[in-house]
């Protein structure tokens, strides 16, 4: 039974949690929330306890990310997904583009085309591995882009068209891990159980003047939009700290103490520094293996925070297992995506120490399972 196989303890990283989402949380972070568990979970989120981690959160991400001045940190309830539904009723105007090559870009776009109040989005599609290019088109008001492409692992880099519209950015699991440059985007939107290493349930987005302009003129428009997904609403809100029905505190508060901890090792240059560490290791590594090999070829293009490796002649469903019943979970492979790899969160909480454990074990299970390296 190949689940029998023990790794030496020796080999084994401090910490098993390389999952793509949720991701690691630390235990620094949690210990915190658990200081404050009679203060601060179980009170209200309209008073001062919870209004200032929500005042925290938003002023962390506005030095992260060197906002404008007049560019707004905005959070709702729901994650990503709930957003992409936000979206739907009040950032697209009348026509989309969307870059799709993943899962979570093509299920936006399939939201956006099932809308009866907007017209059939205009779909640029790449194969899996790779991403699209942003074609700018006259008859869009807005582009949607995915940051990291979080199921193939593919990176793509946020560059405005050359063409007015909105540039709405799904940026889930790049958020809190890759540079971008807030002149770029309109709307950077993310959940936080991902690069931020807290829990799920909430959605934050950067937002830029044009985007709340947009979203105000669709409410004047008379547009039905229902009252969950109005990001007027939440825009009005935010600006009090607050949301407008209630949030999960326990996010919140992991979010907060996140954001902090990033910004006091150096920010964003630090973060996406980590992350890209952690990427090196890993992809030189299955580069200089006959058994794996990076599924992302061009390296311009690999993913620094989801690394998908490829396995040839290794059944890595079989690895992943071994390393599960060794306490190394989540880097099975995206099922949809049907390819014989394991998927490998490398978020900035991760030490390069625990990435090369990682490496080591992976090395000790191939071979167990009798395979030359
Ligand atoms: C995880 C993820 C989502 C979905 O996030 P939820 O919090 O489950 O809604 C969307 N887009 C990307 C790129 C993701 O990685």
């Amino acid at each position: 039974m190949p689940t029998q196989i023990e790794i030496p303890h020796h080999l084994l990283p401090a910490d098993g949690r390389f999952g793509s989402g949720p991701t690691k949380v630390r235990v620094e972070a949690f210990e915190s929330l658990l200081s404050r568990a009679t203060d601060y979970l179980g009170t209200s989120h309209r008073r001062p306890a919870v209004k200032s981690v929500v005042g925290r959160i938003r002023s962390g991400l506005r030095s992260m990310y060197l906002l404008p001045d007049d560019y707004e940190v905005v959070l709702g309830v729901g994650g990503a997904t709930a957003f992409w539904d936000a979206a739907v009723f009040g950032l697209i105007e009348e026509r989309s583009e969307h870059l799709v090559y993943g899962e979570f870009s093509s299920k936006f776009a399939a939201s956006v085309a099932k809308a009866p109040h907007l017209r059939s989005p205009l779909l640029i599609e790449s194969k899996p591995g790779t991403h699209p290019q942003v074609v700018a088109d006259l008859s869009v008001d807005t582009y949607a882009l995915t940051h990291n492409e979080t199921t193939t692992g593919v990176l793509m880099p946020i560059e405005r068209p050359d063409a007015p519209g909105l540039v709405v950015v799904d940026a889930t699991s790049a958020a809190g891990a890759v540079p971008v440059d807030p002149a770029e985007f309109d709307a950077y939107y993310f959940s936080l159980q991902k690069a931020f290493g807290s829990e799920g349930g909430l959605w934050v987005a950067l937002m830029s003047p044009a985007a709340i302009g947009r979203v105000e003129s669709i409410v004047g428009s008379g547009r039905y939009v229902p009252p969950f997904l109005d990001l007027r609403l939440a825009v009005e809100n935010s600006r009090r700290d607050q949301t407008s029905n209630t949030p999960a505190l326990a996010t919140l508060f992991l979010m907060a103490e996140q954001v902090e901890w990033m910004n006091e090792q150096g920010g964003l240059a630090w973060a996406s520094g980590r992350s890209a560490e952690n990427a090196d290791a890993v992809y030189g590594w299955a580069e200089s293996v006959a058994f794996a090999t990076p599924f992302v070829s061009s390296p311009g293009e690999r993913s620094p925070v989801t690394a998908t490796i490829d396995f040839i002649g290794v059944d890595a469903l079989e690895v992943a297992a071994v390393l599960r019943s060794n306490g190394i979970v989540d880097v099975e492979p995206y099922r949809k995506l049907g390819r014989n790899q394991l998927r490998i969160g490398l978020w900035p909480a991760i030490p390069l120490d625990d990435v090369e454990a990682l490496i080591d074990s992976i090395e000790f299970v191939v071979t167990a399972l009798g395979h030359e390296r």
